[in-house]
């Protein structure tokens, strides 16, 4: 027996957490700033419940919604400015992944007038706020993990992460999931299968991470497929194993870290627009075919658990995958490849996986050679 377990967030998974454990708004001070996204919080009920529960608490609130997909650094310094110019006591996040990556850094600017962007990154600091986050896709875990990944000046997505960067709380409830459209349904989910898989495989792991990789895939490759298959809307109860299985994926890579799909796949997302959860899937079998004969028999423990076979997985993944995009230039290759000499992922790959695998893979995948 050798692992490490910690994750210092008071989680509450459950259909209306926030009204039920309203309570929790009132233990931070008594001035908020709610960071989000454009339009779904709103649309999804999920603000409402959020003002509801700080009224009745007696907390004074003010909203900051200017966080888009892939959040850059600058739209986080400056939520940070209005927390400190609001005198805000604490963060609430509410939204998908980026709300909730941005409110982490909100959190941490909101309490150092001093910090810089590019400090945002520094290992070391550790003041922030106390955040709580309000989760609306079933994907990234970000309501578990301590990462954040933000786009810095330079058009790049960086993860950081450290032990300022928990949310003190954090509430999944699927219900606010029922607004997500196809597309964001299959792309989050699969986010959240990349989670599981890069997990499970990366040398960083333990029982416990690789418990929890197992679990979370079990509970969201039916559920997708399920997804995939129906004529209508997904039901509460697929939306809820969809929801479970993003925060088991979470909990695994808080753990793990995620490996090659991860960084590769930023790329997509950056210069191609394709969402996160798409475009770390592309890179998904290519990721099984090169792990699997490196760790046959943590691959067949899982195979069997999943009741399929890497073949089957691939095509799975394959077909809930939707991502058309132009491939990359011969110099972007070049580019990304300098980019990700000192890349952590790289490393948590199991095997040598150095930059003659790394171009292996990214010139059949990015630039759809062979
Ligand atoms: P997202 O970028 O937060 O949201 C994608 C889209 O879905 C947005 O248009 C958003 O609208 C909409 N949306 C969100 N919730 C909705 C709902 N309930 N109903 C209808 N529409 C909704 O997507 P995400 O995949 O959750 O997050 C992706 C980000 O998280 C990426 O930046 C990725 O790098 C990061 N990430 C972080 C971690 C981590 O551990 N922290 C892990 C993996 C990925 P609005 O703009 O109106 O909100
Ligand atoms: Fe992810």
């Amino acid at each position: 027996m050798e692992f490490l377990f910690d994750m210092p967030v008071r989680l509450f998974a459950q259909q209306n957490a926030v009204e039920k454990h309203q309570e929790e708004f009132g233990k931070y001070g008594k001035r908020c700033l709610i960071v989000t996204g454009h339009n779904s919080a709103k649309a999804c009920g999920a603000l409402d419940d959020v003002t509801k529960a700080l009224d009745n608490q007696g907390i004074a609130w003010k909203v900051f919604d200017q966080v888009g997909q892939n959040p850059l650094v600058s739209v986080c310094y400056q939520g940070g400015r209005e927390a400190i110019a609001f005198g805000a006591d604490f963060i609430v996040g509410i939204g998908g992944g980026s709300p909730l990556d941005a409110a982490k850094a909100v959190a941490a600017f909101g309490a150092d007038p001093e910090l810089t962007p590019e400090g945002l990154y520094q290992p070391h600091r550790l003041s922030a706020l106390p955040l709580l986050l309000v989760g609306t896709t079933a994907g990234t875990g970000s309501e578990v993990t301590r990462f954040s990944v933000l786009t810095d000046d330079k058009g790049h997505k960086r993860s950081w992460g450290n032990a300022s960067s928990y949310a003190r709380a954090s509430f999944g409830d699927p219900r606010y999931t029922l607004s997500l459209n196809r597309k964001f349904t299959l792309s989050t989910g699969l986010d959240a299968v990349a989670h599981a898989l890069e997990s499970y495989f990366s040398v960083e792991g333990d029982q416990v991470s690789q418990s929890f990789a197992m679990m979370a895939l079990k509970l969201l490759l039916p559920a997708l497929k399920e997804v995939w298959l129906a004529e209508g809307e997904p039901t509460l109860e697929c939306r809820e194993r969809l929801y479970l299985g993003s925060l088991y994926g979470g909990m695994a890579i808080n753990r793990t870290g995620t490996a090659f799909c991860h960084t590769m796949g930023y790329w997509l997302s950056e210069e191609r627009e394709i969402p996160h959860g798409f475009a770390c899937a592309v890179f998904l079998p290519d990721f099984i075919q090169y792990t699997v004969p490196l760790a046959p028999e943590k691959a067949m423990k899982l195979f069997s658990a999943l009741g399929m076979y890497a073949q089957e997985l691939c095509d799975t993944i394959i077909m809930l995958t939707d991502a058309e995009y132009e491939p990359a230039t011969d110099e972007e290759l070049e580019g990304l490849l300098d980019r990700w000499e000192n890349s952590p992922n790289m490393k948590r790959t199991p095997g040598s996986f150095d930059r003659q695998q790394q171009r292996r893979i990214a010139e059949k995948v990015l630039q759809k050679k062979g």
